[in-house]
């Protein structure tokens, strides 16, 4: 898949452009993703998918991104919803007491995504951000299943998907925050708010929801493992978009280089010390996200690697603004014209840092952590 990956890079780059000026979801890198069987790239093997773990997940969406950073992201949304599935092993599920019931229906949804399906996440509420613990969509118990209402915002993907991950707390009982995959269609209304800075292919716009769906639809079972999950794991919700702003940094520097040489400039100490600094701050991102990624497939869930995950999507979104801008100022204002390459990538570096974990709730994670504090429960807010 890593091939397959380099491979598409170029075809989603000529497209990106377009998708960026227009703010239209980039269908047919979608359209190419789906053919060279990407959405089962997590999936183990024994359901139909690639088996890949999250090491080699990260590479794939580094070379993805180096295409077109919004089409990477919006699979990393994808990739974050079955590899969060693949992660509740048979083991963990004992411990944690979940009934047969939800495996299978796990198994469904790994071996549908498999055959082509691919997910968008809608966690992200206006006014409380991806705070799980803030969210207003409610859910209540019905005969039948469950019944979800609320409105999303951020849902990269949103009109595209087959199914939505909708994050809920109970109706009942506030605090129990639980996960559904709901499948598109009735019940959930696409409104196109997405015209940003930048990621403007992503399609990342509200969503309504008010739909009734069936006990499967419960991912896990049990109800209120939303926030466990994302202490457990935190790897697929902090980093791995770490991976796509190191890809689209990258992109920065490649496209930098192409503009100078085509401009005759690379004689001059300025733009040749820009270039250098640049590759060597992200190949420091590349190995740190590399480090965090072997140690969620060695330890996931260990203290060092939680560190690691922290430090990677620190590291990426502060590098892919820095670079980016950087790149920028190098190739001077004849780069900043709408259309330029660097222009979009100057952009959609920006994105890196606000995604959760922000570059500064990161920063703050670890500052907790290595002056001796409870680094989940310390901050100034609910981190989740
Ligand atoms: C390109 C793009 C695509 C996205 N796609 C999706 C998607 O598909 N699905 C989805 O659900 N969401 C998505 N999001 C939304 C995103 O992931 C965040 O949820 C959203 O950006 C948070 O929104 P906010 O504006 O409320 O900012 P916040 O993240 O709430 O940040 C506001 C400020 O508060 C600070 N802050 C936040 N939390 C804490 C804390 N615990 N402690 C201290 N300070 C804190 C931040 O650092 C920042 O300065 C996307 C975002 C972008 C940029």
């Amino acid at each position: 898949m890593l091939d397959e990956a380099r491979r598409l890079a170029p075809r989603f780059a000529a497209r990106a452009a377009a998708t960026d000026r227009d703010g239209t979801f980039p269908v047919e890198d979608f359209a190419d993703l789906r053919a060279s069987g990407f959405f089962g790239l997590t999936v183990p093997s024994t359901l139909g998918g690639g088996g890949a773990g999250f090491a080699e997940y990260a590479d794939v969406a580094y070379e993805l991104a180096r295409g077109n950073g919004a089409t990477a992201l919006v699979f990393n949304m994808h990739a974050s919803v079955t590899g969060a599935l693949v992660g509740v092993s048979d083991r963990m599920a004992e411990t944690l007491g979940l009934p047969h019931e939800a495996l299978a229906a796990r198994d469904e949804h790994l071996k549908a995504a498999a055959a082509g399906s691919w997910y968008a996440v809608a966690m992200s509420e206006r006014g409380a951000g991806s705070r799980l613990s803030e969210i207003s969509t409610t859910y209540r118990r019905t005969e039948d299943g469950y019944r979800i209402a609320g409105a999303k915002t951020f849902c990269s993907g949103a009109g595209h998907a087959d199914a939505y991950l909708i994050a809920a707390r109970a109706e009942d009982d506030p605090a129990q925050v639980s996960q559904f995959l709901v499948p598109a269609g009735p019940g959930l209304r696409v409104e196109e708010t997405w015209d940003s800075l930048g990621m403007r292919a992503t399609g990342s716009h509200d969503l309504h929801i008010d739909v009734t769906v069936p006990p499967a639809a419960l991912l896990g079972g049990v109800e209120g493992l939303a926030l466990m999950v994302a202490q457990l794991a935190p790897h697929w919700m902090v980093a791995s978009y770490a991976a796509v702003y190191v890809g689209v940094a990258r992109a920065a520097v490649d496209a930098a280089v192409a503009h100078l040489t085509e401009r005759g400039l690379t004689h001059l100490p300025s733009v040749r010390t820009r270039i250098g600094r640049a590759d060597a701050a992200v190949e420091a991102a590349h190995l740190a996200v590399r480090e965090a990624a072997r140690r969620v497939d060695e330890k996931p869930g260990d203290a060092e690697t939680k560190r690691w995950v922290w430090r990677a999507k620190l590291l990426a979104g502060t590098t892919a603004a820095e670079v980016a801008a950087s790149m920028l100022e190098a190739a001077g204002t004849s780069a900043m014209r709408r259309g330029n390459q660097l222009e979009r990538l100057y952009r959609d570096a920006r994105a890196g840092s606000l995604q959760p974990a922000t570059s500064d709730v990161c920063a703050d994670w670890l500052g907790v952590e290595a002056l001796g504090g409870d680094p989940d429960a310390g901050g100034v807010t609910p981190r989740w």
